[in-house]
């Protein structure tokens, strides 16, 4: 049904700016007060990602913040390599970058922009979770719209109207609606 699909698809874009608007807000507002050293195994976690060999070598210093709709992980070695990644998003972490540098030297850097000021964008997205975030937001929007419409819809048909336009059936919901062509054989011209 076109209005349904209307709906879900208007549910989905609010799902997507709302998930875009916290990721930039948790980015913005990062206070990073929850300062922990970094499990171990995110080492090789970043390594990859940053597709430098960081693995067997003496971490100095780890951060990890870990906030509302933000993550920060830091982590510097013994032979002069800083590594840091900044990823944003809730439920799931869905934009992410990251910036890696030697002796003070930036040599690779994805996804990451800063504005003069201390302004963080966070551009890169990942995928699996962006998708999971809309989703999730888009349900929350949906929610009550469908729970809405089916009330209405029960409350129709208990008054014998027509569920869908509301149109006074008289209880004879057989038939189907002379008004919309709600329950009526399709016409085929
Ligand atoms: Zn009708």
């Amino acid at each position: 049904m076109r209005r349904w699909t209307a709906r879900i698809l208007i549910c989905l874009i609010l799902g997507a700016v709302t998930n875009f608007a916290i990721a930039r807000w948790a980015t913005y507002y990062a206070p990073m007060t929850e300062v922990a050293s970094l499990p171990s195994g995110w080492f090789s976690m970043i390594a990859e990602q940053t597709r430098l060999d960081l693995r067997n070598r003496a971490i100095i210093d780890a951060v990890l913040t870990v906030d509302f709709g933000y993550t920060f992980t830091y982590f510097e070695t013994a032979d002069g390599w800083e590594v840091a990644e900044h990823r944003a998003g809730t439920p799931f972490r869905c934009f992410h970058g990251w910036v890696a540098l030697n002796d003070g030297v930036e040599i690779h850097r994805e996804g990451l922009e800063t504005d003069g000021d201390y302004s963080l964008f966070i551009l890169k997205p990942r995928y699996l979770p962006l998708v999971a975030n809309v989703g999730v937001f888009g349900a929350i929007y949906f929610a009550p719209v469908a729970a809405i419409a089916l009330a209405r819809r029960v409350r129709r048909t208990k008054r014998g109207r027509c569920p869908r336009c509301g149109y006074d059936l008289r209880g004879d919901m057989n038939a189907g609606c002379p008004e919309c062509g709600w329950g009526r054989p399709e016409i085929t011209s």
